[in-house]
């Protein structure tokens, strides 16, 4: 499944983020897949349509999908060069799909600051960074590589060397390796072997004060104009309070703790949600009377693609795929009745899935 690495200087709130996210965490028997290590939280992505799937079908039982987070401590000032393990938790980070960057927007004097002040862009910058010293290595070391193929005038070489540079030019001005906007193709034949820890997505998480959880504060609003210019989204929450609400179990008291706050939903949940739309993922479901689950993918990815993450063979004898829209099942209650109604699509090899679709797919074994 999907990962994301989260990173932050220390005493910024991380272990408590990642505290969160393991006491609510998904039952792992569910996915057998999954390796669950220590630093490696497990949570299912919630999802109201799966809620109104289940509520329709009765099944036996129901599957989200889900998302892993990893908790990638000990970054600090130096680690590119080493410091405080720096290499290990960077190469950490060198395999995760997604970064989620935790930073501190509340004043507290009985948590040390690292720095000494609380200033959250600072502190970003420091975390940037080292980031982009080590994707500056990584640089460097393909420039040396592709420098002999380009003078020996290979035209694929001399393109890729350009390529090369712009990211060079980007780390050494300070920009991040995914601020360069470059041809998809391009990008890929320069850069899509190095893995550059600055050019994976990111989203931040300003972890504010308890008062201030609903508006923000002025920590949290400086953040979130300085990565404006990323494109990037903020995502504020206080991982004390969300620490909390994970440990409540019962849905009924759930919902209660975050009125009290005034929430329409937790912290966690809004971060997995913006995760999973940071990757271009989306979901189908599949419902039947034993089982309904909810699938990952990828936004764009065709019926065959798509009947592959439930099994490979799906994949490979893909004959066709019926689809119903979640209203429809709504409206008609069950699947004979979406298709008396004429409402059950059958698409063939070139369907491009849409969020929320119910498959059903045909194959040959
Ligand atoms: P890490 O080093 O980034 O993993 O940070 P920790 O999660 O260990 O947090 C460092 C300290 O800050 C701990 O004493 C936490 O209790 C405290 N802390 C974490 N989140 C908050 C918060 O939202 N508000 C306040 N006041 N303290 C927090």
């Amino acid at each position: 499944s999907l990962q994301c690495g989260i990173v932050g200087l220390p005493n910024v709130g991380k272990s408590t983020l990642f505290n969160a996210i393991s006491t609510g965490k998904a039952e792992a028997a569910n996915y057998p897949f999954c390796t669950i290590e220590p630093n490696v939280g497990v949570v299912t992505v919630p999802d109201e349509r799966l809620d109104i799937l289940t509520g329709l079908v009765n099944p036996q039982k129901v599957i989200p999908t889900i998302i892993e987070f990893v908790d990638i401590a000990g970054l600090v000032k130096g680690a590119s060069q080493g410091a405080g393990l720096g290499n290990k938790f960077l190469a950490n980070i060198r395999e995760v799909d997604a970064i989620v960057h935790v930073v501190r927007c509340f004043q507290d004097e009985n948590v040390v600051h690292v720095e000494g002040r609380v200033d959250p862009v600072f502190d970003k910058e420091i975390i940037d960074a080292e980031l982009q010293l080590k994707d500056l290595e990584s640089v460097d070391k393909k420039i040396q590589k592709v420098e002999k193929a380009a003078r020996a005038g290979d035209a694929k070489a001399k393109a890729e060397l350009e390529l090369l540079k712009q990211y060079k030019a980007t780390l050494e001005a300070g920009k991040n390796a995914r601020s360069l906007i470059v041809d998809e193709e391009a990008k890929q034949a320069a850069i899509g072997d190095l893995q550059l820890l600055t050019a994976k997505p990111v989203l931040y998480v300003a972890n504010v004060d308890e008062q201030s959880m609903l508006a923000g504060n002025e920590y949290s609003e400086k953040l979130r104009e300085t990565v404006k210019q990323e494109g990037a989204e903020v995502i504020v929450l206080c991982a004390a309070i969300e620490s909390q609400i994970s440990e409540i179990e019962d849905p009924e008291e759930h919902e209660m703790f975050l009125a009290e706050y005034g929430l329409k939903e937790s912290g966690l949940s809004k971060l997995i949600k913006a995760s999973y739309s940071l990757l271009n993922l989306i979901t189908y479901f599949t419902a039947g009377v034993k089982e309904v689950r909810a699938w990952t993918i990828v936004r764009g990815w065709k019926a065959p693609q798509a009947a592959g993450v439930i099994h490979s063979d799906f994949e490979k004898g893909f004959i066709r795929a019926e689809v119903i829209k979640i209203a429809d099942f709504q409206q008609f209650k069950n699947e004979a009745g979406v298709k008396e109604a004429g409402k059950m699509a059958v698409e063939g090899k070139e369907y491009v899935v849409a969020d929320g679709d119910i498959m059903h797919f045909r194959f040959n074994v």
